[in-house]
């Protein structure tokens, strides 16, 4: 029994790739559960100087559908939006985890949990399509849309080089004018937090079996935002919404 169409979303991705300013790339298949997934990533605009660089990737846990949603919205949005092709190059990994979204599990089909399979020898298919079609490339800001089942209200990792583009507290604030509830807990998947921000030192991390973002940091430093709105809080319309609004906010920020 599977939630969702992984095939679906593919033909969604096609329509909108069908824009002269989307380009589809495949990025490879596996088998998982009896059959077979392709993976796909999405340029959006092309990179150029002067232009800011963005990563957007989504879905790696199969039970966080709001956030695919909100990455295929941001692509949807801003394929015909010429300011912001003229502004930035966009690069889209709408669903890290296609078996797991249809299946509504935050593991793939084989009960993997993608997201501490970074950097490892032998990763699992996705992972190892993701790292390859990322291998070589650098953005000014990595955004991971992620959800929380369990939490009383939206907070958000944050890890930045340079503390002057911390750009948490901003979200926070536009999430919250929204309506959002944000988790005020001192203490957020066992690390300190405050006003719904976890600001992480790369320092302390393992060296493998690696979330996304923080291989991302580790390869590319820069700038990586997870945000983790609350799925048991908010109606998906609204937590797909507040995932725009967060990822707007952050790049807006890149432009000053
Ligand atoms: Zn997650």
């Amino acid at each position: 029994m599977t939630l969702r169409s992984y095939d679906d979303l593919l033909k969604r991705l096609d329509r909108i790739a069908a824009l002269p300013t989307v380009n589809l790339q495949r990025l490879g298949s596996f088998e998982a559960a009896g059959r077979t997934y392709t993976m796909v990533m999405l340029e959006l605009g092309t990179p150029g100087p002067g232009k800011h660089s963005v990563e957007v990737a989504a879905g790696i846990h199969g039970d966080e559908p709001a956030g695919v949603e909100a990455a295929v919205s941001f692509l949807e949005r801003n394929a015909r939006n010429d300011e912001f092709l003229s502004t930035f190059y966009g690069v889209v990994l709408p669903c890290c985890n296609p078996s797991g979204y249809e299946l509504g599990t935050r593991e793939n089909a084989d009960g993997v949990d993608l997201n501490r399979q970074f950097a490892t020898r032998h990763p699992p298919p996705e992972v190892e399509l993701i790292t390859r079609a990322l291998e070589g490339r650098c953005f000014d800001l990595v955004f991971e849309m992620h959800e929380d089942i369990d939490a009383p209200g939206l907070y958000l990792y944050e890890i930045a080089e340079s503390p002057d583009r911390h750009v948490g507290e901003k979200i926070i604030e536009s999430v919250q004018a929204m309506g959002c509830p944000i988790d005020l807990r001192e203490e957020i998947e066992g690390m300190k937090a405050k006003g719904g921000l976890i600001r992480r030192k790369s320092i302390r991390f393992r060296k493998t079996r690696l979330p996304q973002a923080i291989y991302t940091y580790r390869t590319c430093g820069g700038h990586v935002i997870t945000l983790e709105p609350p799925a048991s809080m908010l109606p998906f319309e609204e937590r797909v919404k507040v995932e725009v609004t967060a990822l707007t906010v952050a790049l807006q920020s890149l432009l000053t």
